[in-house]
Protein backbone atom coordinates (compact mmCIF):
# COMPACT_ATOMS: atom_id res chain seq x y z
CA UNK A 1 0.00 0.00 0.00
CA UNK A 2 1.47 3.69 -0.83
CA UNK A 3 0.06 6.45 -0.07
CA UNK A 4 0.57 9.26 -2.89
CA UNK A 5 1.44 12.59 -2.02
CA UNK A 6 -0.54 14.96 -4.03
CA UNK A 7 1.05 18.30 -5.10
CA UNK A 8 -2.29 20.08 -4.43
CA UNK A 9 -2.01 18.73 -1.04
CA UNK A 10 -2.30 21.21 1.92
CA UNK A 11 -1.11 20.01 5.00
CA UNK A 12 -3.88 16.99 6.01
CA UNK A 13 -6.18 17.90 9.11
CA UNK A 14 -7.18 15.91 12.14
CA UNK A 15 -10.41 15.29 11.54
CA UNK A 16 -10.97 15.27 15.30
CA UNK A 17 -14.88 16.30 15.31
CA UNK A 18 -16.35 19.42 16.37
CA UNK A 19 -16.59 19.86 20.05
CA UNK A 20 -19.80 18.82 21.42
CA UNK A 21 -20.51 20.63 24.55
CA UNK A 22 -19.16 19.94 27.87
CA UNK A 23 -22.75 18.42 30.15
CA UNK A 24 -23.03 16.97 33.35
CA UNK A 25 -26.29 15.67 35.16
CA UNK A 26 -26.41 16.90 38.96
CA UNK A 27 -29.33 17.49 40.97
CA UNK A 28 -31.32 20.36 41.60
CA UNK A 29 -28.78 22.57 42.75
CA UNK A 30 -26.47 26.12 41.18
CA UNK A 31 -27.87 27.98 38.38
CA UNK A 32 -25.87 28.88 35.55
CA UNK A 33 -26.30 32.07 33.63
CA UNK A 34 -29.04 30.87 31.94
CA UNK A 35 -31.67 28.65 33.51
CA UNK A 36 -34.24 26.39 31.02
CA UNK A 37 -37.23 25.50 32.12
CA UNK A 38 -39.00 22.80 29.61
CA UNK A 39 -42.72 22.51 30.86
CA UNK A 40 -45.55 20.74 29.81
CA UNK A 41 -49.07 22.30 29.06
CA UNK A 42 -51.42 23.27 32.14
CA UNK A 43 -48.52 24.40 34.84
CA UNK A 44 -49.88 27.33 36.52
CA UNK A 45 -46.88 27.14 38.94
CA UNK A 46 -43.40 26.56 38.67
CA UNK A 47 -42.98 22.45 39.99
CA UNK A 48 -41.32 21.62 42.37
CA UNK A 49 -37.58 21.66 42.36
CA UNK A 50 -37.98 24.17 39.48
CA UNK A 51 -36.87 27.18 41.09
CA UNK A 52 -34.65 26.07 44.15
CA UNK A 53 -31.62 28.16 44.33
CA UNK A 54 -33.72 31.22 43.16
CA UNK A 55 -34.23 34.33 44.92
CA UNK A 56 -37.62 34.77 46.18
CA UNK A 57 -37.86 38.00 43.62
CA UNK A 58 -37.12 35.41 40.22
CA UNK A 59 -39.34 33.10 42.15
CA UNK A 60 -42.23 35.28 41.89
CA UNK A 61 -41.63 36.61 37.95
CA UNK A 62 -41.60 33.06 36.76
CA UNK A 63 -44.94 32.05 39.00
CA UNK A 64 -46.27 35.42 37.41
CA UNK A 65 -46.01 34.35 33.82
CA UNK A 66 -46.79 31.11 34.17
CA UNK A 67 -50.14 32.04 36.45
CA UNK A 68 -51.17 34.46 33.24
CA UNK A 69 -51.32 34.24 29.98
CA UNK A 70 -47.86 35.04 28.90
CA UNK A 71 -47.11 31.49 28.77
CA UNK A 72 -49.25 28.29 28.76
CA UNK A 73 -46.54 25.67 27.93
CA UNK A 74 -48.12 25.16 24.25
CA UNK A 75 -45.74 23.84 21.66
CA UNK A 76 -42.49 25.29 20.02
CA UNK A 77 -43.77 28.83 22.36
CA UNK A 78 -40.76 30.18 24.40
CA UNK A 79 -41.22 32.74 26.89
CA UNK A 80 -37.64 34.18 28.09
CA UNK A 81 -37.46 36.72 31.35
CA UNK A 82 -34.93 38.56 32.65
CA UNK A 83 -33.76 38.87 35.86
CA UNK A 84 -30.32 39.90 37.83
CA UNK A 85 -27.70 37.42 37.27
CA UNK A 86 -30.22 34.93 35.33
CA UNK A 87 -32.08 34.68 31.76
CA UNK A 88 -34.82 32.69 33.10
CA UNK A 89 -36.33 30.92 29.23
CA UNK A 90 -39.36 28.41 29.88
CA UNK A 91 -40.26 26.04 26.93
CA UNK A 92 -42.74 24.94 26.01
CA UNK A 93 -43.69 21.38 25.32
CA UNK A 94 -47.54 20.91 24.46
CA UNK A 95 -48.91 17.97 25.87
CA UNK A 96 -47.11 15.37 28.60
CA UNK A 97 -47.73 12.31 25.76
CA UNK A 98 -44.58 14.45 23.75
CA UNK A 99 -43.29 12.72 20.61
CA UNK A 100 -39.57 11.90 20.38
CA UNK A 101 -39.42 14.12 17.92
CA UNK A 102 -40.85 17.37 20.08
CA UNK A 103 -38.29 16.71 22.62
CA UNK A 104 -35.69 16.34 20.21
CA UNK A 105 -36.80 19.60 18.14
CA UNK A 106 -37.56 21.52 21.09
CA UNK A 107 -33.46 20.65 21.97
CA UNK A 108 -32.36 21.55 19.12
CA UNK A 109 -34.27 24.89 18.61
CA UNK A 110 -33.32 25.96 21.91
CA UNK A 111 -30.15 25.74 21.28
CA UNK A 112 -30.47 27.29 17.99
CA UNK A 113 -32.03 30.60 20.21
CA UNK A 114 -29.72 30.61 22.84
CA UNK A 115 -26.42 33.02 22.31
CA UNK A 116 -23.27 32.91 23.84
CA UNK A 117 -23.35 36.73 24.80
CA UNK A 118 -25.61 36.01 28.08
CA UNK A 119 -22.92 33.38 29.02
CA UNK A 120 -22.46 29.94 28.14
CA UNK A 121 -23.27 28.00 31.57
CA UNK A 122 -26.57 26.88 30.98
CA UNK A 123 -28.86 24.69 33.18
CA UNK A 124 -31.56 22.70 31.60
CA UNK A 125 -33.89 21.47 34.73
CA UNK A 126 -36.24 18.45 33.79
CA UNK A 127 -39.56 18.49 36.07
CA UNK A 128 -42.75 17.18 36.40
CA UNK A 129 -43.84 15.01 33.17
CA UNK A 130 -40.82 14.13 31.90
CA UNK A 131 -38.73 10.71 31.73
CA UNK A 132 -35.27 9.82 30.79
CA UNK A 133 -35.71 8.93 27.63
CA UNK A 134 -37.70 12.07 26.73
CA UNK A 135 -34.74 14.16 29.07
CA UNK A 136 -31.99 12.51 26.72
CA UNK A 137 -33.55 13.64 23.49
CA UNK A 138 -34.22 16.96 24.28
CA UNK A 139 -30.51 17.25 25.51
CA UNK A 140 -29.93 15.18 22.42
CA UNK A 141 -31.05 17.95 19.92
CA UNK A 142 -29.26 20.58 21.82
CA UNK A 143 -25.90 18.59 21.12
CA UNK A 144 -26.64 18.07 17.45
CA UNK A 145 -27.42 21.67 17.14
CA UNK A 146 -24.64 22.43 18.73
CA UNK A 147 -22.64 22.83 15.60
CA UNK A 148 -20.76 25.46 13.39
CA UNK A 149 -19.13 25.16 10.21
CA UNK A 150 -16.61 28.61 10.11
CA UNK A 151 -12.83 27.07 9.89
CA UNK A 152 -12.71 29.15 6.54
CA UNK A 153 -13.71 32.74 8.30
CA UNK A 154 -11.54 34.82 9.63
CA UNK A 155 -11.47 35.39 13.62
CA UNK A 156 -12.14 38.92 13.16
CA UNK A 157 -15.30 38.41 11.06
CA UNK A 158 -16.63 35.62 13.20
CA UNK A 159 -16.28 37.60 16.18
CA UNK A 160 -17.87 40.87 15.12
CA UNK A 161 -21.02 42.29 14.55
CA UNK A 162 -22.94 38.60 13.19
CA UNK A 163 -25.99 37.27 14.49
CA UNK A 164 -23.90 35.49 17.32
CA UNK A 165 -21.96 38.34 18.67
CA UNK A 166 -20.26 38.59 21.64
CA UNK A 167 -16.50 38.58 20.96
CA UNK A 168 -16.12 37.44 24.76
CA UNK A 169 -17.80 34.56 24.51
CA UNK A 170 -17.19 32.93 21.23
CA UNK A 171 -14.28 30.98 21.81
CA UNK A 172 -16.12 29.22 24.45
CA UNK A 173 -18.20 25.70 24.13
CA UNK A 174 -21.39 25.53 25.90
CA UNK A 175 -21.58 23.97 29.47
CA UNK A 176 -24.60 22.45 30.14
CA UNK A 177 -26.18 21.25 33.51
CA UNK A 178 -28.78 18.82 33.26
CA UNK A 179 -31.16 18.67 36.44
CA UNK A 180 -33.00 16.06 37.17
CA UNK A 181 -34.23 14.27 40.47
CA UNK A 182 -31.58 11.65 41.82
CA UNK A 183 -33.91 8.30 40.40
CA UNK A 184 -32.71 9.58 37.02
CA UNK A 185 -29.61 10.81 37.18
CA UNK A 186 -27.69 7.40 36.37
CA UNK A 187 -30.06 6.34 33.60
CA UNK A 188 -29.63 10.04 31.81
CA UNK A 189 -25.71 9.97 32.43
CA UNK A 190 -25.24 6.75 30.21
CA UNK A 191 -28.19 7.89 27.73
CA UNK A 192 -26.08 11.08 27.50
CA UNK A 193 -23.10 10.07 26.85
CA UNK A 194 -24.36 7.81 23.79
CA UNK A 195 -26.17 10.80 22.24
CA UNK A 196 -22.73 12.48 22.71
CA UNK A 197 -20.52 9.81 21.09
CA UNK A 198 -23.17 9.60 18.27
CA UNK A 199 -23.28 13.22 17.76
CA UNK A 200 -19.52 13.24 17.34
CA UNK A 201 -19.90 11.21 14.37
CA UNK A 202 -22.87 13.15 12.79
CA UNK A 203 -20.62 16.21 13.26
CA UNK A 204 -17.67 14.91 11.29
CA UNK A 205 -19.70 13.82 8.39
CA UNK A 206 -21.23 17.25 8.48
CA UNK A 207 -17.87 18.93 8.59
CA UNK A 208 -16.77 16.22 5.53
CA UNK A 209 -19.68 17.25 3.53
CA UNK A 210 -19.18 21.19 4.17
CA UNK A 211 -15.30 20.92 2.91
CA UNK A 212 -15.10 23.11 0.13
CA UNK A 213 -14.01 20.55 -2.47
CA UNK A 214 -10.41 21.93 -3.34
CA UNK A 215 -10.00 20.63 0.29
CA UNK A 216 -11.46 17.90 0.46
CA UNK A 217 -10.44 15.38 -2.51
CA UNK A 218 -10.37 11.95 -2.29
CA UNK A 219 -7.08 11.15 -1.05
CA UNK A 220 -7.43 13.64 1.49
CA UNK A 221 -10.50 12.07 2.66
CA UNK A 222 -8.16 8.69 3.09
CA UNK A 223 -5.61 10.92 4.83
CA UNK A 224 -8.15 11.78 7.17
CA UNK A 225 -9.42 8.32 7.83
CA UNK A 226 -5.48 7.20 8.47
CA UNK A 227 -4.68 10.24 11.14
CA UNK A 228 -8.33 9.02 12.62
CA UNK A 229 -7.58 5.56 13.08
CA UNK A 230 -4.08 6.14 13.84
CA UNK A 231 -3.38 4.50 17.27
CA UNK A 232 -6.94 3.58 17.61
CA UNK A 233 -6.71 -0.24 18.38
CA UNK A 234 -10.62 -0.84 17.62
CA UNK A 235 -10.06 0.28 14.17
CA UNK A 236 -8.52 -1.01 11.13
CA UNK A 237 -8.02 0.92 7.57
CA UNK A 238 -7.10 0.03 4.21
CA UNK A 239 -6.55 2.75 1.52
CA UNK A 240 -6.43 1.29 -2.19
CA UNK A 241 -4.83 4.27 -3.79
CA UNK A 242 -4.81 4.87 -7.83
CA UNK A 243 -1.90 2.06 -8.26
CA UNK A 244 -3.92 -0.29 -6.24
CA UNK A 245 -7.24 0.35 -7.54
CA UNK A 246 -5.52 -0.69 -11.34
CA UNK A 247 -3.92 -4.03 -9.93
CA UNK A 248 -7.31 -4.54 -8.53
CA UNK A 249 -9.31 -4.02 -11.45
CA UNK A 250 -11.68 -1.45 -10.28
CA UNK A 251 -12.76 -0.24 -13.46
CA UNK A 252 -16.00 2.07 -12.10
CA UNK A 253 -13.45 3.81 -9.77
CA UNK A 254 -10.85 4.34 -12.36
CA UNK A 255 -12.95 5.68 -15.09
CA UNK A 256 -15.09 8.18 -13.33
CA UNK A 257 -11.76 9.18 -11.42
CA UNK A 258 -9.09 9.59 -14.16
CA UNK A 259 -10.33 12.68 -15.38
CA UNK A 260 -9.35 14.86 -12.70
CA UNK A 261 -5.53 15.31 -11.20
CA UNK A 262 -6.87 14.48 -8.16
CA UNK A 263 -6.88 10.42 -8.56
CA UNK A 264 -9.75 8.06 -6.92
CA UNK A 265 -9.47 5.53 -4.06
CA UNK A 266 -11.25 3.14 -2.46
CA UNK A 267 -11.34 3.38 1.45
CA UNK A 268 -12.06 -0.08 3.83
CA UNK A 269 -12.81 0.16 6.92
CA UNK A 270 -13.48 -2.57 9.70
CA UNK A 271 -14.55 -1.46 13.41
CA UNK A 272 -12.99 -4.13 15.73
CA UNK A 273 -11.70 -6.74 13.36
CA UNK A 274 -11.10 -9.17 15.77
CA UNK A 275 -14.37 -9.35 17.29
CA UNK A 276 -17.66 -11.50 16.29
CA UNK A 277 -15.33 -14.09 14.48
CA UNK A 278 -17.31 -16.78 12.04
CA UNK A 279 -20.69 -14.40 12.20
CA UNK A 280 -21.63 -12.38 9.57
CA UNK A 281 -21.52 -8.61 10.25
CA UNK A 282 -22.80 -5.35 8.09
CA UNK A 283 -20.94 -3.59 5.38
CA UNK A 284 -22.04 -0.22 4.54
CA UNK A 285 -20.88 1.07 1.67
CA UNK A 286 -20.44 5.45 0.80
CA UNK A 287 -20.58 7.18 -2.79
CA UNK A 288 -18.38 9.74 -2.58
CA UNK A 289 -17.47 12.27 -5.03
CA UNK A 290 -15.85 14.93 -3.74
CA UNK A 291 -17.02 17.32 -6.52
CA UNK A 292 -19.12 16.19 -9.50
CA UNK A 293 -18.81 18.56 -12.61
CA UNK A 294 -20.59 16.21 -14.33
CA UNK A 295 -17.60 14.98 -16.56
CA UNK A 296 -17.93 15.34 -20.01
CA UNK A 297 -21.72 15.31 -19.53
CA UNK A 298 -21.21 19.03 -17.94
CA UNK A 299 -23.92 19.84 -15.66
CA UNK A 300 -25.52 23.29 -16.08
CA UNK A 301 -23.69 26.37 -14.00
CA UNK A 302 -26.14 26.88 -11.85
CA UNK A 303 -26.05 25.22 -8.61
CA UNK A 304 -22.89 23.32 -9.21
CA UNK A 305 -21.51 24.51 -5.91
CA UNK A 306 -23.54 22.26 -4.59
CA UNK A 307 -22.02 19.63 -6.08
CA UNK A 308 -19.01 19.32 -3.15
CA UNK A 309 -22.07 17.54 -1.16
CA UNK A 310 -21.88 14.26 -3.79
CA UNK A 311 -19.57 12.65 -1.06
CA UNK A 312 -22.27 12.51 1.50
CA UNK A 313 -22.39 8.57 1.22
CA UNK A 314 -18.78 8.56 2.43
CA UNK A 315 -19.23 11.23 4.85
CA UNK A 316 -21.85 9.25 6.52
CA UNK A 317 -19.70 6.11 6.54
CA UNK A 318 -16.84 8.01 8.27
CA UNK A 319 -19.07 9.76 10.39
CA UNK A 320 -20.83 6.37 11.73
CA UNK A 321 -17.43 4.88 12.26
CA UNK A 322 -16.78 7.01 14.34
CA UNK A 323 -20.04 7.01 16.05
CA UNK A 324 -19.82 3.10 16.56
CA UNK A 325 -16.30 3.95 18.37
CA UNK A 326 -17.32 6.97 20.14
CA UNK A 327 -19.86 4.89 22.02
CA UNK A 328 -17.75 2.01 22.53
CA UNK A 329 -19.48 -0.28 19.97
CA UNK A 330 -17.59 -4.06 20.30
CA UNK A 331 -19.44 -5.84 17.30
CA UNK A 332 -17.42 -6.02 14.01
CA UNK A 333 -18.79 -3.96 11.45
CA UNK A 334 -17.15 -3.20 7.67
CA UNK A 335 -17.68 -0.09 5.64
CA UNK A 336 -16.27 1.19 1.98
CA UNK A 337 -16.19 4.53 0.59
CA UNK A 338 -15.80 4.77 -2.95
CA UNK A 339 -14.10 8.71 -3.70
CA UNK A 340 -13.26 9.98 -7.07
CA UNK A 341 -13.74 13.79 -8.60
CA UNK A 342 -15.77 13.83 -11.56
CA UNK A 343 -13.96 16.16 -14.07
CA UNK A 344 -14.49 16.59 -17.31
CA UNK A 345 -10.20 16.64 -19.04
CA UNK A 346 -8.61 14.98 -21.89
CA UNK A 347 -7.93 12.25 -20.07
CA UNK A 348 -11.94 11.94 -18.82
CA UNK A 349 -14.17 9.08 -19.48
CA UNK A 350 -16.77 9.57 -22.16
CA UNK A 351 -20.21 8.86 -23.25
CA UNK A 352 -20.35 6.13 -25.46
CA UNK A 353 -17.14 4.38 -23.42
CA UNK A 354 -17.71 0.63 -22.55
CA UNK A 355 -16.18 0.34 -19.09
CA UNK A 356 -15.35 -3.01 -17.03
CA UNK A 357 -15.85 -2.98 -13.54
CA UNK A 358 -14.77 -5.43 -10.76
CA UNK A 359 -17.30 -7.84 -10.56
CA UNK A 360 -16.67 -8.94 -14.27
CA UNK A 361 -19.52 -7.18 -15.84
CA UNK A 362 -19.46 -4.31 -18.39
CA UNK A 363 -21.02 -0.42 -18.28
CA UNK A 364 -22.31 1.13 -21.33
CA UNK A 365 -21.37 5.17 -20.55
CA UNK A 366 -24.52 6.92 -21.73
CA UNK A 367 -24.18 9.83 -19.63
CA UNK A 368 -20.51 10.67 -17.34
CA UNK A 369 -22.29 12.20 -14.64
CA UNK A 370 -24.54 8.69 -13.32
CA UNK A 371 -20.75 8.66 -12.43
CA UNK A 372 -21.99 7.54 -8.35
CA UNK A 373 -23.67 4.22 -9.88
CA UNK A 374 -20.23 3.64 -11.62
CA UNK A 375 -18.06 4.20 -8.49
CA UNK A 376 -20.55 2.00 -6.71
CA UNK A 377 -20.44 -1.04 -8.81
CA UNK A 378 -17.02 -1.68 -7.62
CA UNK A 379 -18.02 -0.76 -3.58
CA UNK A 380 -21.07 -3.77 -3.55
CA UNK A 381 -19.08 -6.13 -5.09
CA UNK A 382 -15.97 -5.50 -2.97
CA UNK A 383 -18.50 -5.47 -0.17
CA UNK A 384 -19.86 -8.82 -1.25
CA UNK A 385 -15.85 -10.20 -0.54
CA UNK A 386 -16.82 -9.54 3.77
CA UNK A 387 -19.62 -12.12 3.46
CA UNK A 388 -21.85 -10.01 5.25
CA UNK A 389 -25.13 -9.82 7.04
CA UNK A 390 -26.20 -7.36 4.99
CA UNK A 391 -25.05 -4.33 2.55
CA UNK A 392 -26.15 -0.80 2.52
CA UNK A 393 -25.27 1.72 0.43
CA UNK A 394 -26.21 5.46 0.83
CA UNK A 395 -25.48 7.70 -2.36
CA UNK A 396 -26.88 11.45 -3.38
CA UNK A 397 -27.42 9.22 -6.48
CA UNK A 398 -29.98 11.35 -8.14
CA UNK A 399 -32.01 13.94 -8.52
CA UNK A 400 -34.95 12.16 -9.33
CA UNK A 401 -35.15 11.11 -5.46
CA UNK A 402 -35.48 14.45 -4.49
CA UNK A 403 -38.29 15.44 -7.42
CA UNK A 404 -40.01 12.36 -5.48
CA UNK A 405 -39.82 12.68 -1.64
CA UNK A 406 -38.57 16.37 -1.68
CA UNK A 407 -36.02 17.32 1.01
CA UNK A 408 -38.26 15.30 3.84
CA UNK A 409 -37.15 11.29 3.32
CA UNK A 410 -34.37 9.61 1.68
CA UNK A 411 -35.50 6.91 -0.82
CA UNK A 412 -35.07 2.94 0.17
CA UNK A 413 -34.70 0.70 -2.05
CA UNK A 414 -33.83 -3.50 -0.91
CA UNK A 415 -33.69 -6.55 -2.42
CA UNK A 416 -35.00 -8.09 1.26
CA UNK A 417 -38.48 -6.93 2.69
CA UNK A 418 -36.99 -7.68 6.63
CA UNK A 419 -33.94 -5.32 6.30
CA UNK A 420 -36.06 -2.83 4.72
CA UNK A 421 -38.16 -2.46 7.54
CA UNK A 422 -35.45 -2.13 10.14
CA UNK A 423 -34.02 0.22 8.14
CA UNK A 424 -37.47 2.15 7.74
CA UNK A 425 -38.19 1.20 11.65
CA UNK A 426 -34.65 2.89 13.13
CA UNK A 427 -35.01 6.01 10.64
CA UNK A 428 -38.41 6.61 12.12
CA UNK A 429 -36.87 6.47 15.66
CA UNK A 430 -34.83 9.41 14.47
CA UNK A 431 -36.47 10.89 13.15
CA UNK A 432 -34.45 10.55 9.50
CA UNK A 433 -37.04 9.22 7.54
CA UNK A 434 -36.29 6.37 4.97
CA UNK A 435 -39.11 6.00 2.23
CA UNK A 436 -39.48 2.11 0.75
CA UNK A 437 -39.27 2.84 -3.16
CA UNK A 438 -40.11 0.09 -5.38
CA UNK A 439 -37.45 -1.89 -7.44
CA UNK A 440 -39.39 -3.57 -9.75
CA UNK A 441 -38.22 -6.50 -12.63
CA UNK A 442 -39.18 -3.36 -15.27
CA UNK A 443 -36.15 -1.19 -13.81
CA UNK A 444 -33.56 -3.78 -14.46
CA UNK A 445 -34.93 -5.17 -17.40
CA UNK A 446 -34.45 -1.20 -18.84
CA UNK A 447 -30.95 -1.31 -17.30
CA UNK A 448 -29.73 -4.08 -18.86
CA UNK A 449 -31.18 -3.92 -21.48
CA UNK A 450 -27.38 -2.46 -23.27
CA UNK A 451 -26.68 -3.81 -26.85
CA UNK A 452 -23.23 -3.55 -26.12
CA UNK A 453 -22.33 -3.96 -22.82
CA UNK A 454 -24.01 -5.93 -19.90
CA UNK A 455 -25.61 -2.87 -17.97
CA UNK A 456 -26.06 0.41 -19.41
CA UNK A 457 -25.88 3.48 -16.79
CA UNK A 458 -28.94 5.27 -17.48
CA UNK A 459 -32.64 4.70 -18.34
CA UNK A 460 -34.16 5.03 -21.58
CA UNK A 461 -36.16 7.95 -20.60
CA UNK A 462 -35.91 10.37 -17.54
CA UNK A 463 -39.09 8.45 -15.54
CA UNK A 464 -38.35 6.65 -12.58
CA UNK A 465 -34.57 8.17 -12.84
CA UNK A 466 -34.21 7.17 -9.16
CA UNK A 467 -35.52 3.79 -9.66
CA UNK A 468 -33.60 2.90 -12.72
CA UNK A 469 -30.54 3.70 -10.72
CA UNK A 470 -31.30 1.38 -7.79
CA UNK A 471 -31.84 -1.33 -10.19
CA UNK A 472 -28.36 -0.54 -11.95
CA UNK A 473 -26.87 -1.06 -8.37
CA UNK A 474 -29.11 -4.45 -8.12
CA UNK A 475 -26.74 -5.74 -10.42
CA UNK A 476 -23.67 -5.25 -8.42
CA UNK A 477 -24.85 -7.23 -5.16
CA UNK A 478 -22.55 -10.49 -5.33
CA UNK A 479 -24.83 -13.86 -4.80
CA UNK A 480 -23.89 -16.64 -2.28
CA UNK A 481 -24.53 -20.31 -1.30
CA UNK A 482 -26.21 -21.05 1.47
CA UNK A 483 -26.89 -24.27 3.13
CA UNK A 484 -29.28 -25.55 1.10
CA UNK A 485 -27.18 -24.83 -2.04
CA UNK A 486 -29.33 -21.99 -3.64
CA UNK A 487 -27.63 -18.84 -4.77
CA UNK A 488 -29.13 -16.12 -3.62
CA UNK A 489 -28.24 -12.37 -3.28
CA UNK A 490 -26.14 -10.72 -0.07
CA UNK A 491 -29.62 -8.76 1.54
CA UNK A 492 -28.96 -5.33 0.44
CA UNK A 493 -30.10 -1.90 0.68
CA UNK A 494 -29.41 1.37 -1.00
CA UNK A 495 -30.21 4.70 0.34
CA UNK A 496 -30.59 7.69 -2.43
CA UNK A 497 -29.86 10.61 0.24
CA UNK A 498 -29.65 13.47 -2.26
CA UNK A 499 -32.48 14.96 -1.18
CA UNK A 500 -31.77 14.73 2.40
CA UNK A 501 -27.85 14.96 2.38
CA UNK A 502 -28.00 18.97 2.21
CA UNK A 503 -31.00 21.23 1.70
CA UNK A 504 -32.95 19.80 4.57
CA UNK A 505 -34.60 23.72 5.62
CA UNK A 506 -37.20 21.79 8.13
CA UNK A 507 -34.47 19.31 10.08
CA UNK A 508 -34.19 21.10 13.29
CA UNK A 509 -30.88 19.96 13.73
CA UNK A 510 -29.19 21.88 10.92
CA UNK A 511 -29.10 25.25 10.49
CA UNK A 512 -27.54 25.11 6.95
CA UNK A 513 -25.27 22.77 4.85
CA UNK A 514 -24.41 19.39 4.87
CA UNK A 515 -26.64 16.89 7.42
CA UNK A 516 -24.91 14.01 8.56
CA UNK A 517 -27.95 12.39 7.82
CA UNK A 518 -28.66 8.36 8.72
CA UNK A 519 -25.25 8.27 10.91
CA UNK A 520 -28.13 8.05 13.93
CA UNK A 521 -30.22 5.71 11.59
CA UNK A 522 -27.45 3.11 11.03
CA UNK A 523 -25.91 3.30 14.61
CA UNK A 524 -29.45 2.40 16.01
CA UNK A 525 -29.93 -0.58 13.66
CA UNK A 526 -26.63 -1.66 14.52
CA UNK A 527 -26.32 -1.21 17.55
CA UNK A 528 -29.60 -1.79 18.47
CA UNK A 529 -31.48 -4.12 16.19
CA UNK A 530 -30.07 -7.60 15.33
ZN1 LIG B 1 -23.16 13.02 -11.31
Amino acid sequence: MTFASDSLNTATESPTPAIVMEWSVNGFDDVGDVLVLPLFKGVEKAPNNALSGLSRAQRATVNEALTGDAFTGKKGKRLSIWTPGCRIVLVGMGNSSASDKSCRDAGAKLMAALTKRDGTAVTVRFTTGWNSAKMTLFIEGMMLRDYKFDKYISKDDKNGEGNDGGADNQDKIWNVSVQASARHQESLNNSLASSAGITSGVHLARDLGNEPPNYLYPMEYADRVQAWAKGNGAVEVEVYDYEKLQKEGMGGLINVGKGSVRKPCMILFTINPKADSGERVPCIVGKGITFDTGGISLKPGAGMDEMKYDMHGAATVFGLMQALVATGWKGRVNAIACLAENMPSAEAYRPGDVIPTYSGKTIEVLNTDAEGRNVLADGLWKAGEFDPSYIIDLATLTGAVVVALGHEATGLWSNDGELSVRIAAAGDAEDEIAWPMPLLKAFEKEMTGSKIADVRNLGKGRWGGSCTAAAFLKQFVPERQDGDGKKSQIPWAHLDIAGTAWGASTNAMVAHGATGIHVRTLHRLITQSN
